[in-house]
C-alpha cells in the first residue's frame, strides 16, 4: 500500500483527523476531499483547510448543497437544534444518505486523480444508530463502487471498531495527540478544541478523552 494513493473523507473534525493521519503513514500520497453541504458552521470548512494547509495535503471542497434542500435537518438549517434521539430513534442531526453519497462522491473523485484508496472516519462502536456508518453498509458500498466503474478500489475504515478513547489512542500512536486535541472541530456549536462543553458531539468527545487520559495515567 505504500506506493499507492488515497483519498481520505475529511471534516476537520476529530475522526477524520486521525484517519489523515493514518493514511499518511499508510500510503505514499495522500488527497484529502470536504464535502460543503451548508453545514451549521462555515468554520468546519475553514477548520478543514487549515488543517490540510498545515499538513501539506492537497484538499478538495465539493458542493453538496443539495443535502440540505432533500433532508433538512439540524446539521443544515439554523433554525432546528441538535437533539439526541430518544427511545431508540435517531437524532435529528441524522442527514438520510450522507455516506452513500459522500463515498460515492469520494470514490468517483478518486478515479479521476488516480487513488485506490478511499479512507472514512465511520464507526459502528459509538454509532448514533446511523444505518450508513455501520460495516455491512461499507463493505457493500464498496462492492457497487467497483461494479459501477469496473474498478478496484478499497474503502478502509481504521475507526469502524474503536471507541472514542481508543480513537484519541490511535491519534497518540500516530504522533499526533496534541495536534488532534488543538485543532480539530467537533463541537456542534462550532468552537475549535476541546469545544463548548455541553453539546452531544461535545459530551462524547469530552468522556473518551476523560478515559483515554486516565488511561495514561493523567488523570
Ligand atoms: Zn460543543
Amino acid at each position: 500500500m505504500k506506493n499507492d494513493k488515497a483519498i481520505v473523507v475529511f471534516s476537520g473534525g476529530q475522526d477524520s483527523t486521525t484517519c489523515l493521519f493514518w493514511a499518511m503513514e499508510q500510503f505514499k500520497e495522500v488527497e484529502a476531499v470536504t464535502f460543503d453541504y451548508n453545514q451549521r458552521h462555515k468554520l468546519e470548512i475553514e477548520c478543514a483547510q487549515n488543517i490540510t494547509n498545515e499538513l501539506g495535503i492537497k484538499h478538495h471542497i465539493l458542493d453538496m448543497s443539495l443535502l440540505s434542500q432533500l433532508a433538512p435537518n439540524s446539521l443544515t438549517r439554523d433554525d432546528i437544534e441538535v437533539k439526541e434521539g430518544e427511545d431508540g430513534e435517531l437524532p435529528n442531526s441524522f442527514v438520510p444518505g450522507r455516506n452513500l453519497l459522500f463515498i460515492s462522491f469520494a470514490g468517483i473523485l478518486a478515479r479521476g486523480v488516480g487513488a485506490k484508496h478511499i479512507i472514512t472516519g465511520v464507526s459502528e462502536t459509538d454509532f448514533s444508530g446511523y444505518p450508513d456508518c455501520r460495516d455491512n453498509f461499507i463493505k457493500s458500498m464498496n462492492v457497487t463502487l467497483n461494479l459501477s466503474m469496473d474498478e478496484n478500489m478499497v474503502i478502509h475504515t481504521p475507526l469502524m471498531w474503536l471507541n472514542k478513547a481508543e480513537t484519541w489512542e490511535l491519534a497518540d500512536k500516530l504522533g499526533a495527540f496534541q495536534f488532534v486535541r488543538d485543532k480539530t472541530l467537533t463541537c456542534y456549536n462550532g468552537v475549535i478544541s476541546d469545544g463548548c462543553g455541553e453539546c452531544p458531539a461535545c459530551m462524547l468527545r469530552k468522556n473518551g478523552l476523560t478515559d483515554y487520559l486516565q488511561y495514561r495515567g493523567e488523570l
